[in-house]
């Protein structure tokens, strides 16, 4: 037999299949040693064939098999080839997305636990020690023949040389026990909700077909509910499950929730694992030990056989999207994988992304809704407030009056209020504060981007760069700001004014380090009255009874954002947060402090009305050209040589351009430029950005992966975006 092997290097060079002759109980998706070039290296078998277009004398043999099962599915096999064409990546990047990198890196052994058990009757044994050996007394009078203690238990009480000593006697014997890592304890306590009529249709939809659905409920609707029961038919009938949920949503409370509901059939994988615990929960689902997976974006890749339903939480999230090597967008795998399985996918979100709705309405996908919060529970009222007439009226500080009005109620009552501080990105915009002026690409009608350093206004899409705003052109004022309130800000000011409630900052600087996310959490949680300020990290999936006020502080700030969508990204985060308030019995409020009352979105913001939304952005969408109606593509040109960069730049452009003669109607824009982070890291940057229409987008795309392996040499890389969430 001859094996198909990838060798374990990321090199485009040696990226391809070598031909290897068998070991005879060489299996697909085995990790194999093989010999390459002077040394020996690690491969993965993809295929077996009978023989090979080499002669016998030319090939080497495999030397033998790292693994006695093979780490990486057939099915995986064939996603590979999938994402290789799609996003034009290396065999070998795409084949370390599927295994846990302790696994590749030989890191992580099988957690042991060493026992001992008892052989000798301790009693009787007394006898044969020395009167004055206390500890080994001690032991003998403790042990019970016949019975197993963990090893590490007795030296901690009776001393290493006396269990020792006994070991040597034979009155203990040594038993090694392969355990499993258990990153989270649980209790079995499955509360378990009877279904509201709008959630059993949707669990009886989904059961019913297997197709793709959009489960769009508004915050606090049940959709937790929905999953779990549809993940419980799922394992009653034999199947498995992938949920998806983002990064910052894997608290210990939705985690608990499943573990209580499933047990040990639940497998938790994300970022926050130690190595060990990751490499035996990855095991437990290779194994089918563990028939449902929980975790982040990679969890999509999780050995799963037999696959039942696949579940992604907050559809709209951009974290589903791989921005670096290796680029991959979650739904296409989770497309693949429930194709290949015949199971459904199920996208859920209160804010459903524009192009998922989209999709929904066209009849792609199946729409499946969950009007009401549970036991029609009222949604908090939101209350829009003007900034700039809190200045005309004299009020310059951060806080509107209606916010410290309701700070003021919530803390007297004893409620707990979250702050949001609106910082999506980085990138910094100018404002007119006299009359709320906002500079904007001319070509684009997006939001120019403040380059600080260059003292320069940027446009992200286009290139277009501008003079920074130093007189309003609107009003004439020069009171031109740039740069956002921060958290400690914030913090300072509430401790000013409240010097006896607890206050909680959450943001970058304060969850560094590990767990520091989850204790700031519970700690809020559980302290009466408490405010919590924080980014973007507090608007997602919390569920406290006692919150009844959100405040948002400065809403604006990923209104300016600079993309496209950035009207989108905010509709989305601040009903996300003010799904935070008035969840349990206590009605909640929001206070919403912008320099633009009167802008769109806040207004449907304010009425809850995501189809009016909707309607309203698709139309600009569709006027502007942009996605869902084109898709960006972005070749991104990095290189320590400028020269060799920019030339590199011209000829593709070149290319492109000849391209586009061929594809004149799908071309929406073309253009090549330096990038507007023109360096990181030493590298200069250069990019050719284009948008295009939909119909031939497949056939556009592979052939600019053509023009790349044209171009790409050791000097200068490539990469190619589709959709890129981040221009700079
Ligand atoms: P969502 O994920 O849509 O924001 P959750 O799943 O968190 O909403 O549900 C909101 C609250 O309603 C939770 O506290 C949950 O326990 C409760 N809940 C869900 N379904 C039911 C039901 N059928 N009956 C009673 N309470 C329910
Ligand atoms: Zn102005
Ligand atoms: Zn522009």
């Amino acid at each position: 037999m001859i094996a198909e092997v990838i060798v374990d290097i990321t090199n485009s060079t040696v990226d391809k299949v070598f031909d290897y002759i068998a070991l005879e109980d060489t299996t697909i998706g085995q990790r194999v040693m093989v010999p390459f070039g002077r040394r020996n290296i690690q491969g993965f078998v993809i295929a077996l064939k009978d023989k090979s277009d080499l002669s016998n004398d030319k090939l080497k043999k495999i030397l033998y098999a790292i693994d006695s099962y093979p780490a990486i599915l057939e099915e995986h096999i064939e996603l590979m080839h999938f994402m290789v064409k799609k996003y034009h990546l290396r065999y070998a990047d795409c084949l370390r997305l599927f295994i846990p990198s302790e696994l590749r890196t030989d890191d992580v052994k099988p957690l042991v636990k060493t026992y001992v058990t008892v052989c000798v009757d301790p009693k009787s044994y007394v006898g044969n020690v020395r009167k004055n050996a206390k500890n080994i007394i001690a032991l003998l009078e403790y042990l019970k023949l016949g019975e197993k203690y963990l090893k590490s238990e007795l030296t901690s009480k009776f001393t290493q040389s006396a269990v020792n000593k006994l070991i040597d006697d034979n009155v203990l014997k040594v038993l090694e026990v392969e355990q499993n890592r258990k990153p989270l304890s649980y209790e079995i306590t499955a509360e378990k909700h009877k279904l509201t009529l709008m959630q059993q249709r949707a669990v009886d939809a989904i059961l019913k077909n297997n197709d793709t659905y959009l489960l769009f409920g508004v915050t606090g609707s049940g959709k937790t509910e929905v999953y779990m029961s549809v993940i419980e038919s799922m394992v009653q009938s034999g199947k498995n499950a992938i949920m998806l949920v983002p990064e910052i949503s894997l608290t210990p409370q939705v985690l608990s929730h499943f573990r209580a509901r499933f047990g040990d059939n639940v497998a938790i994988l994300h970022s926050g694992l130690s190595a060990g615990e990751r490499f035996d929960e990855w095991r437990r689902v290779l194994m089918n030990e563990a028939k449902i997976v929980i975790g982040a974006r990679s969890a999509i890749f999780a050995p799963v056989k037999n696959v039942g339903v696949i579940i992604i939480d907050e559809e709209h999230e951009t974290s589903y999207i791989s921005e670096s090597n290796p680029r991959y967008n979650t739904f296409d795998i989770a497309k693949f994988r429930s194709a290949y399985n015949n199971c459904s996918l199920v996208l859920a979100s209160a804010t459903p992304d524009l192009e998922s709705y989209q999709k929904a309405l066209n009849g792609e996908y199946k729409l499946l809704t969950l009007p009401t919060r549970i036991n029609d529970k009222p949604m908090p009222k939101i209350q829009i407030v003007d900034m700039l007439s809190e200045i005309r009226n004299g009020n310059t500080g951060m806080f509107s009056s209606a916010m410290l009005y309701e700070l003021d109620k919530c803390i007297k009552e004893k409620h707990q209020a979250m702050l949001f501080i609106n910082r999506r990105g980085y990138s910094s915009f100018m404002r007119c504060t006299n009359c709320g002026y906002i500079p904007k690409c001319s070509d684009c009608d997006v939001t120019l981007v403040y380059h600080r350093h260059e003292n320069k206004l940027k446009c992200h899409y286009c290139g277009k760069r501008y003079k920074a705003l130093t007189v309003c052109p609107n009003c004439k004022s020069t009171a031109i700001r740039n740069g956002a309130i921060g958290t400690e800000q914030v913090v300072a000011k509430l401790k000013e004014l409240y010097p006896d409630v607890p206050v909680f900052q959450m943001d970058n600087d304060t969850t560094r380090t590990k767990n520091a996310y989850q204790k700031i959490l519970s700690a809020f949680g559980s302290t009466k009255p408490a405010i919590l300020v924080g980014t973007q990290m507090i608007a997602k999936g919390h569920d406290f009874s006692d919150v009844t006020l959100v405040g948002i502080i400065d809403a604006d700030q990923s209104l300016y954002h600079s993309d496209y969508k950035s009207t989108e990204k905010t509709f989305e985060l601040i009903t996300q947060m003010a799904g935070r308030a008035g969840r349990d019995k206590a009605e909640g409020k929001v206070i919403l402090q912008t320099y633009a009352p009167r802008h769109y979105a806040y207004r449907y913001i304010a009425n809850y009305d995501y189809k009016s939304f909707f309607e309203k952005e698709l139309n600009i969408r569709k006027n502007t050209m942009f996605p869902p109606f084109t898709t960006i593509l972005r070749l991104l040109f990095s290189s320590q040589n400028e020269e060799i960069v920019r030339e590199t730049t011209k000829l593709c452009y070149t290319d492109i351009k000849q391209l586009q003669s061929e594809y004149l109607q799908d071309f929406v824009y073309l253009d090549a430029m330096k990038s507007p982070i023109g360096k990181i890291k030493n590298k200069i940057r250069y990019q050719i950005l284009m948008r295009i229409k939909h119909e031939h987008e497949d056939d556009i795309i592979q052939k600019l992966y053509e023009i790349c392996d044209k171009y790409e040499n050791a000097k200068v890389s490539i990469f190619v975006e589709i959709n890129p969430q981040n221009l700079s």
